[in-house]
C-alpha cells in the first residue's frame, strides 16, 4: 500500500468516527526495513517514524537527519535503563515507559540534560506475561508516579494480543487515558489502524502496510 492510501484510509476513518481531520498522526514504523525504502518514504515528504531498538536507530537516523529537515523519530520498543541516555538524545518520543525503575532513570536524566522526549506509558492491556507494559490495574498509580517525577506523559500505548479483537483493548486504553486526563493514544498497527482511529487513536504505528514485509533473514 502506498503512503497516500494509508493516509486516505486514516482520513476516512476519522470522518466516519466524527473526528477532526488530521487529528491522527501516522508513525511510519521503519524498523528492519532497508534504508532505500525508508529514504523513499522520506522523499515523499513523510517525517514521522518509529523504531524498536536504540542501537538500530542510532545506526541510521543521524544520517537521515542530515539529509532531511524536520524528522521526528519515536522509540516504540522496550527500553533498558542503560540505554536511556542514548534514547533521550535520539528520539522525540518514547512510547514504552513501563516501570518505575525506568521512570526514575528518565527523570534523573531529564534533570541532567535539561530536556526530555514526550513520553507514553505502555499498558499491557491483555495482561500477557511475556509482554512489556504496566498492568491496567496499576496504570493510574504509575501515571501519577511519572507525574510526581515531572515526566512529560503525553499519552498511553498498547499492543493488543495477536489473537484477540483489538477494539476491546483500544477501548480499555482510551478509558484509562480519559480517567487520568491523558490525551495521547498510541494504538493501531497495519492490521487494525482504522479500528484504532475509530476509538480515538492520536498516533497509529504502521510498518509493513507502508514498507512491505520485514525481512529478518
Ligand atoms: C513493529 C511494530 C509496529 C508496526 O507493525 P506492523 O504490523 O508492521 O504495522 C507497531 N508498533 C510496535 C510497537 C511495533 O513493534
Amino acid at each position: 500500500m502506498s503512503l497516500a492510501e494509508i493516509t486516505d484510509r486514516i482520513q476516512k476513518a476519522e470522518i466516519a468516527a466524527g473526528r477532526e481531520q488530521g487529528s491522527t498522526k501516522l508513525i511510519a514504523v521503519s524498523k528492519v526495513q532497508p534504508n532505500a525504502r525508508v529514504e523513499s518514504v522520506l522523499s515523499e515528504g513523510h517525517r514521522l517514524f518509529g523504531e524498536n531498538k536504540v542501537q538500530e536507530a542510532a545506526g541510521k537516523w543521524p544520517d537521515f537527519r542530515e539529509k532531511f529537515d524536520g524528522v521526528s523519530v519515536h522509540l516504540l520498543g522496550p527500553l533498558q535503563t542503560n540505554k536511556a541516555r542514548q534514547a533521550m538524545e535520539l528520539f522525540e518520543a518514547v512510547h514504552s515507559v513501563d516501570r518505575p525503575k525506568l521512570a526514575n532513570t528518565l527523570a534523573r536524566l531529564a534533570q541532567e540534560l535539561g530536556h526530555c522526549p514526550d513520553l507514553f506509558v505502555q499498558v499491557n492491556t491483555g495482561e500477557e506475561p511475556q509482554k512489556a507494559g504496566i498492568l491496567p490495574s496499576d496504570a493510574d498509580a504509575f501515571i501519577q508516579t511519572c507525574r510526581d517525577l515531572d515526566l512529560p506523559v503525553v499519552g498511553l500505548m498498547c499492543i493488543p494480543p495477536v489473537e484477540e479483537e483489538p477494539s476491546l483493548h483500544f477501548a480499555l486504553l482510551a478509558k484509562i487515558a480519559a480517567r487520568n486526563g491523558v490525551e495521547g493514544l498510541s494504538m493501531g498497527m497495519s492490521g487494525d489502524f482504522e479500528r484504532a482511529v475509530a476509538l480515538g487513536a492520536t498516533h497509529v504505528r504502521v510498518g509493513s502496510a507502508i514498507f512491505g514485509a520485514r525481512d529478518y533473514g
